[in-house]
């Protein structure tokens, strides 16, 4: 059975639009001013920014108007309480599925908060695996990480597609391995001379049903 190894955060599910509620609500919660959305979006950078190093910022921006655990729900639920998976990336799962393709999800980020956010949006009936990067030990774009998604559901890599929105742990991960892939833009140019994708689309349905097609 043919693979399609899938990214979690801002593929499948929207992660920045999840981050992006939950920060809002904090804010209000702690009477702080709506503007600073803007800055702790930035901070954040798309969940880029260690949590360690976010939790500081924070703490320093706010001092004791915020209690330190108050800032822990935020970093450590926030977005994962609040993941939604579109009716379109769920149907094309389903159209995967149907047309005989193995889903692994292969996500860089904590066990628990990417867990929840594969449970509560129905994605762990909707694909046949998923491997996190702190329980493999291996972040993407490393091999070992896509090697153990084949593993995990006992699928060779051979002719597997990636389809992710990273341009670094998703597209050149998969070019390291002589995989296919597809690059989710959301509407980005493609500015990275060292390696291409397969193929772009706009959004995550878009990829799969693409991938899904190339198939004899
Ligand atoms: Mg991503």
């Amino acid at each position: 059975m043919p693979l399609l190894l899938l990214d979690l955060d801002n593929t499948l599910v929207d992660r920045d639009a999840a981050f992006r509620l939950a920060a809002a609500d904090f804010l209000a919660e702690h009477g702080l001013p709506a503007s600073d959305l803007t800055w702790l979006m930035a901070t954040d950078a798309g969940g880029y920014t260690a949590r360690d190093e976010l939790a500081a910022a924070m703490t320093g921006r706010y001092g004791d108007a915020v209690p330190a655990t108050a800032v822990r729900t935020l970093l450590d639920t926030g977005a994962a309480d609040r993941v939604r998976l579109a009716h379109s990336s769920r149907q094309a799962l389903v159209n995967a599925q149907t047309d005989g393709w193995t889903c692994v999800i292969v996500t860089n980020g904590r066990t628990v908060q990417q867990e929840t956010k594969i449970r509560n949006t129905g994605l762990d009936r909707l694909v046949q695996g998923w491997v996190i990067s702190e329980a493999v030990g291996h972040k993407k774009p490393a091999p070992e990480i896509f090697q153990a998604a084949a593993t995990a559901v006992g699928a060779p890599l051979r002719g597997a597609w990636v389809i992710g929105d990273s341009p670094h742990a998703d597209i050149a991960g998969a070019d390291a391995l002589g995989l296919r892939s597809v690059w989710v833009t959301d509407g980005r140019p493609w500015t990275h001379g060292s390696c291409h994708p397969t193929h772009t689309a706009h959004d995550v349905a878009s990829a799969i049903n693409h991938a899904i097609g190339t198939r004899p």
